[in-house]
């Protein structure tokens, strides 16, 4: 007999297992407890957007878009061509005045006029859209605050979201191709420092909720529309003089997008990248000012920080603010959290003008920390094991096992009768702390045994009692 293919997750994605999973959970309840505090609510984002979005948002000469895409063409069924083109004709022929009397036959919803041209258009039209497993959610916030004009709403908007994102990277250790981030946006009309800095502050009250306690913010700032351009010629000037030095990826972004030259990791391009000019030596007034009132705002938080002006993020989207969390606790992908300013990005994507920040924290590399450093224990335990004797124990076992779970307990009801002795020991090594012992004596006096697993200690108490007594033993966690 041939052997059956065994299937493995595939390369660079990963199952969370139990008892991982309940840190997890207790992770992403507290981040919503912590996100809600300020006023944050959840957006519910889809996973695949289309392609386009994310190349226009993020930038075509970025890393995630020129190369770590997951994208795939979904070809149209026959039927959505035609109830595509049906949406489309009156729109185009509306364009062309020299098509009246289609339109006016159009109008009238003649079947054979529509079907006629469907099929002439169809044969010429989009056959397939392509589409992206997306890699990151700011460009879907964005394109969902747009398609539901959310700049009507009162004050700021600001929205958090959690979830898996998608990156062809190549796999290692805190670097996964399908990995989750919570993150959160503020958007709305003004930019103020102090949105900024509120933002980084929620990141590390959250941080510091999971009992993480060594990290490093650094931040910088990128300038805008206005300083930008000018900093980029000259930075292309000065990479010009060096380029026969640096390798074919930066050769290349000299031409199309210089700043991220400071991405490199090539270590024979450190040297060469050290001696070239900083954008934060070349902003204009207002960004320097939006900067220095935003050190300022940290400061008024008591929250410590390191300007790093080599900082430009791996997206093009940002400007002004630029800010990443790392860690000392994980190897060559040490970022735990990473944001900036977005303004334009909403114009960028056919929207009203809006200002906006927000941050990604990265949850795989952070879980990694609180289990390597953090002082959380989110391991539940097991509240009570029932152990039934007798056929008739098993109604009583069932009426008390759903009063516990109704109690909010952790229960677990043996579907079959087993001896005492095999019951306690796999109760025990269920890391369980009662067991509730049901037998023939137990069901005519309706007094059950309760037995305290750690120190095997036991008394006798009728069903609407054994609640309050596991419950008053330790508080669970
Ligand atoms: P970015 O959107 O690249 O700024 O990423 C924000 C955060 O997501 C990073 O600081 C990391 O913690 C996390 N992250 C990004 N890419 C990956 C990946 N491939 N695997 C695991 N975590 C990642």
């Amino acid at each position: 007999m041939t052997e059956k293919k065994k299937f493995r997750a595939v390369r660079g994605v990963r199952d969370i297992v139990p008892p991982d999973s309940s840190l997890w959970n207790w992770f992403e309840q507290t981040a919503r407890g912590v996100l809600e505090s300020y006023n944050f609510r959840e957006i519910r984002l889809p996973i695949f957007e289309e392609t386009e979005l994310f190349a226009r948002s993020i930038g075509g000469e970025t890393d995630i878009v020129s190369k770590e895409m997951f994208t795939f063409l979904n070809q149209f069924t026959p039927e959505e061509r035609y109830e595509d083109l049906q949406e489309r004709i009156p729109e185009e022929l509306s364009r062309d005045p020299g098509e009246g009397p289609i339109q006016a036959l159009l109008e009238e919803n003649s079947p054979q006029i529509l079907s006629e041209v469907a099929r002439a258009a169809a044969r010429v039209r989009r056959p397939a859209e392509s589409l992206t497993l997306r890699p990151e959610a700011t460009a879907s916030v964005v394109r969902a605050y747009i398609e539901h004009g959310m700049q009507t709403q009162p004050g700021l908007v600001k929205l958090y979201y959690t979830g898996p994102m998608f990156r062809r990277e190549r796999p290692q250790k805190g670097r996964y191709r399908q990995f989750y981030q919570i993150g959160a946006e503020v958007l709305g009309a003004s930019d103020h420092p102090a949105i900024d800095a509120e933002l980084i502050e929620m990141l590390t009250v959250l941080i510091g909720r999971c009992k993480v306690n060594d990290w490093t913010l650094l931040v910088n700032s990128i300038g805008d529309a206005n300083c930008r351009p000018a900093y980029i010629e000259k930075l292309r000037e000065e990479l010009h003089k060096v380029k026969d030095q640096l390798g074919p990826d930066s050769q290349r972004r000299v031409e199309t997008n210089p700043l991220r030259v400071f991405d490199s990791k090539l270590p024979e391009e450190q040297p060469i990248i050290e001696k070239l000019p900083r954008i934060s030596d070349n902003l204009c007034e207002d960004c320097q000012k939006h900067f220095a009132d935003l050190l300022k705002q940290l400061d008024l938080r008591r929250i410590p920080y390191k300007h790093e002006s080599r900082l430009v993020r791996g997206l093009d989207y940002y400007m002004r603010t630029t800010f990443e969390i790392t860690s000392p606790h994980l190897g060559a992908q040490n970022a735990l959290a990473g944001g900036g300013r977005y303004d334009g990005l909403s114009e960028m994507l056919g929207g009203p003008p809006v200002k906006g920040i927000g941050f990604a924290l990265g949850e795989d590399r952070f879980i990694e920390v609180m289990q390597t450093a953090g002082g959380v224990n989110a391991k539940p335990t097991l509240d009570a094991f029932i152990v039934w004797m007798g056929e008739p124990a098993y109604p009583a076992a069932l009426s008390l096992a759903r009063r516990l779970r109704g109690e909010g307990l952790r229960v677990e009801l043996p579907a079959e009768e087993a001896r005492l002795k095999k019951a306690l020991s796999l109760a025990e090594r269920l890391g369980t702390r009662f067991a509730v012992i049901i037998g023939e004596n137990e069901v005519s006096t309706g007094q059950f045994t309760v037995k305290r697993l750690d120190d095997g200690k036991q008394c006798k108490l009728p069903e609407a009692d054994v609640a309050g007594l596991i419950r008053a033993a330790a508080p669970r966690n």
